[in-house]
């Protein structure tokens, strides 16, 4: 048998149905021989957006997301997703090929040590051999990157593995359909339902978890049964609806400071989420964590005797029951008198931002345009658009506008604040859903994918609207465009652009007036789409931009949207909440 039949067939047998990659020697044929046993191959332009596609394939699907490369700097560039696959807790099996054994060492062509560069990286690196021992690398590293903690595993394939013939028996292989889950000592969740009953201001936080456990029902049991208010995280949303009226994401500061027992299903105690500890948290809060990794249990503010390792849909099932019936009592509480009040005052702001008439638009003018005219077009209620969404203000702005109504549908930088991955994201959402079936959000209709992205993010990877359409997919990508970083091009006292509009670029140092953080004035960017068959639009007022919606809706190519944004927009940009300065010293 052919090397790169024994890797496709290894695939295919595991359950394989998408490769995301970059060909090229020596892995070209294993593409080729997937394709012979209907495994679809998309193939990228570069092999950083493909190694994302499989990354947030992984999660949406529940199974490691496959990508290939070759070796040496394809294996450099696929790099940039393998910490990104273990912050997000996603699986990912990276296949690379690697120069011929015999010529190790000796400066053989793409010649790197993988397999040392990426052991701190991944959760386990594998080298086959020889051939025989090929599938049995592939399932193990297959099998490590979904069980337990998903996360990255690697592959490395020697070019003489790959290109060799073999006379070896078929090795076949049993696909993996789930993860062994567990559930939690009934001694434990006692303990952790007293303190549910304990509660004066009880919260929920859901996380991308529990969206990857698929664990919709047993949460949303669990908060209709005992009216516990709830904060999705960024990537948590639509595990119960955002239109549920206990979910408090937009009072979320309050929740988080005044909560004094706190269920986290599937979310880390990161940056995302303040730590759990002061000054965000209430500091003698219970902070209860469900989550796959018992290392996980007691980080930052979390309560590690009060906290339960298992599959987070089981055991909330196991506190459901354990609760037998119990409810809060919100009515009396002046912990939902302070949510309501702190959700009423953040929509009241968020509704005059959104009412801003001024030109160019302000982020939320036209999010809100592009929201309102894609709910008409659509059924939100069914979770029929996935949406994709990254970039500073692109992403941070958006995150509380557009709502869901179903999990996994939502897909952004994530953990490690990645950009640049909003590309492949959409390429995966797309073949999850639409080609290969294996994403799961309780319908499946055909999904719209539309991608919200910042100017600058949407650079990282542009170049991969050609993949989509190659490959046919009506992606509907949005830049939002205030010409740079940030709070785009302009500085501290203003219009600095109409200085670099009304000079010829490159007369000072820096080029015409720009800013470390200045893009191109204005660039084209649906010229991107135009170029590879589909449509560009670009959008200066509201209603050039609801048409341009409804138009890149409805088209069957992939469509860029240049949507110009007030470049004072969000001035001044607050990072406050990510505490990156050192705090301040009390006064004495
Ligand atoms: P978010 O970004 O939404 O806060 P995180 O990625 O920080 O979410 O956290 C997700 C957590 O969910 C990780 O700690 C991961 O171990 C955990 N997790 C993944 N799958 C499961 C599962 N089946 N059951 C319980 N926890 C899970
Ligand atoms: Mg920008």
């Amino acid at each position: 048998m052919y090397g790169a039949a024994i890797i496709a067939q290894a695939l295919h047998d595991l359950g394989v149905k998408v490769i995301f990659g970059l060909p090229g020697l020596p892995v070209t044929d294993i593409g080729q021989e997937g394709l012979y046993r209907g495994i679809r191959f998309i193939s990228f332009r570069n092999e950083q957006a493909a190694v994302y596609a499989a990354t947030a394939y992984g999660y949406l699907t529940g199974k490691p997301g496959v990508c290939i490369c070759v070796g040496g700097p394809g294996v450099f560039h696929v790099m940039a997703g393998i910490p990104h696959a273990t912050a997000n807790s996603w699986p990912l099996l990276v296949l690379a090929g690697s120069s011929e054994t015999h010529n190790g060492g000796k400066q053989a062509f793409q010649e790197v040590d993988a397999i040392s560069l990426l052991r701190p990286h991944a959760k386990l690196v594998v080298r086959p051999n020889a051939a025989e021992t090929i599938p049995k690398s592939i399932k193990d590293a297959y099998r490590t990157a979904m069980f337990g903690r998903p996360g990255p595993a690697f592959v490395d394939l020697p070019a003489n593995l790959i290109l060799g013939h073999y006379d070896i028996p078929r090795h076949v292989l049993e696909p993996y359909n789930e993860p062994p889950l567990s559930v939690a000592p009934d001694y434990r969740i006692r303990a952790v339902v007293d303190a549910i009953k304990s509660a004066k201001s009880p919260l929920v936080v859901i996380g991308k978890g529990a969206a990857y456990a698929r664990a919709e029902r047993p949460i949303q049991k669990l908060v209709e049964k005992t009216g516990i208010p709830f904060v999705p995280t960024p990537m948590g949303k639509g595990v119960i609806a955002d239109s549920h009226p206990l979910n408090y994401s937009a009072a979320r500061s309050v929740a988080l400071k005044e909560a004094d027992v706190v269920l986290v299903l599937g979310a880390r105690l990161n940056w995302i989420l303040s730590f759990g500890l002061p000054p965000k948290w209430n500091a003698t809060a219970k902070i209860m964590q469900i989550d796959i990794s018992a290392d996980e249990l007691g980080q930052n503010g979390g309560n590690p005797s009060l906290s339960l390792v298992g599959d987070v849909a089981l055991v909330v099932e196991q506190i459901v029951d354990r609760l037998d019936g119990w409810k809060w009592e919100a009515r009396s509480s002046p912990f939902s008198r302070s949510l309501q009040a702190g959700k009423e005052k953040n929509e009241a702001r968020a509704a005059k931002k959104a009412a801003v008439q001024t030109l160019p638009m302000t982020f939320e003018r036209a999010f809100d345009v592009m929201r309102k005219t894609l709910n008409d077009l659509s059924n939100p209620a069914n979770g029929d658009i996935v949406y994709v969404s990254e970039g500073a203000n692109a992403m941070d702005i958006s995150r509380s506008i557009f709502t869901m109504e179903q999990p996994r549908i939502k897909l952004d930088a994530g953990t490690y604040a990645t950009m640049g991955v909003g590309m492949g994201y959409a390429v995966a959402a797309y073949t999850a859903y639409n080609l290969t079936g294996e994403g799961s959000s309780g319908t499946k209709d055909h999904k719209k994918v539309v991608a919200i992205e910042g100017d600058s993010a949407f650079g990282f990877s542009g170049m991969e609207i050609e993949t989509m359409a190659r490959f046919q997919m009506d992606i509907l990508v949005f830049v939002m465009n205030n010409s740079g970083l940030y709070r785009g091009d302009a500085d501290e006292s203003g219009r600095w652009h109409e200085k670099r509009r009304n000079t010829v670029a490159g007369t000072t140092t820096q080029g015409a007036g720009l800013t470390a953080w200045s893009l191109g004035y204005e660039t084209k960017y649906q010229k991107l789409a135009e170029m590879a068959g589909g449509i560009g639009f670009e959008a200066r007022t509201p209603e050039e931009l609801k048409e341009a919606t409804v138009q890149g809706f409805k088209a069957k190519v992939p469509v860029v949207v240049n949507v110009i944004i007030d470049q004072q927009a969000d001035l001044p940009m607050d990072f406050s909440w990510l505490d990156m300065a050192p705090p301040k010293k009390e006064a004495k």
